[in-house]
């Protein structure tokens, strides 16, 4: 098994060089379009490319001092997630801007008494005419510093506990929803940003559209 990195002279680096000297500083859109934001996503936003074609794409963007626009999580979860199971009209609104690094998503699953039994989760979505009315707390991720979470919620409190769980995607800026940043021991604290956070749901009414996949499906 050959386990060296495609070589500098590799043909497959022609294409993406080639565009890079006609792209040297590309927009976010410039960069979507192409394909090299996520190339490893199928078309119309990546490439379908194999695991080599994405290392040697990656390189030569490092190479031209070129950054991806999305957040990582984005790009391997939450993207996907919403490719394969939202609506058509949640992935026209969401895709492109998150690819874009307009606006910035969390995936919040965690919550205090839930994390490795995440199936222990309380936050709840009630269903209220064509809106869920959400309410609990969630942990460890960047929603304090996000536009929109991808949030698992309890819809049927009467089902087992790992059955009875959605998806919504929520406002984090909308009203109802609070946050409070975590400050970890291993930061400087004259130099504090915050990568964690705890985000507190009170009320927050979500529309039923912004369910990726079915009721109970999470
Ligand atoms: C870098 C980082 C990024 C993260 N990002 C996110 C994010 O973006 N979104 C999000 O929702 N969450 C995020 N998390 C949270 C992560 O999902 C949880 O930390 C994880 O699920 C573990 O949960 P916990 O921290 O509550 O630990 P616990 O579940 O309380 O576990 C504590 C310890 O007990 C052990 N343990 C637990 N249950 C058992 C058992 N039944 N038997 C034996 N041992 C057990 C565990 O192995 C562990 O050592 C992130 C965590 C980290 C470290």
């Amino acid at each position: 098994m050959d386990f060296d990195f495609p070589s500098m002279d590799d043909p497959r680096r022609a294409d993406v060089r080639a565009w890079l000297e006609k792209n040297p500083k590309p927009t976010p859109r410039q960069l979507l379009e192409s394909g090299y934001e996520v190339p490893h996503w199928p078309k119309p936003y990546g490439l379908g490319a194999d695991p080599e074609l994405q290392l040697i794409i990656s390189q030569e963007l490092d190479r031209a001092g070129v950054h991806r626009n999305g957040n990582l999580l984005s790009a391997t979860n939450l993207g996907p997630s919403l490719m394969t199971h939202g609506t058509p009209a949640a992935k026209e609104r969401f895709l492109e801007k998150m690819l874009m690094g307009e606006e910035r998503w969390a995936q919040m699953m965690s919550e205090p008494d839930a994390g490795s039994d995440l199936a222990a989760l309380r936050t709840s979505a009630v269903r209220d005419g064509e809106e869920y009315v959400v309410n609990g707390v969630k942990i460890w991720s960047n929603g304090g510093a996000a536009d929109f979470g991808c949030v698992i919620v309890r819809t049927d409190p009467h089902a087992a506990k790992h059955a009875g769980l959605s998806v919504l995607i929520i406002d984090l800026k909308g009203p109802g929803v609070t946050s409070r940043p975590i400050y970890n021991m291993n930061q400087d604290p004259s130099d504090f940003k915050a990568l964690f956070y705890e985000v507190f749901f009170d009320n927050v009414r979500v529309p039923v559209s912004n369910l990726i996949g079915q009721e109970g499906d999470g």
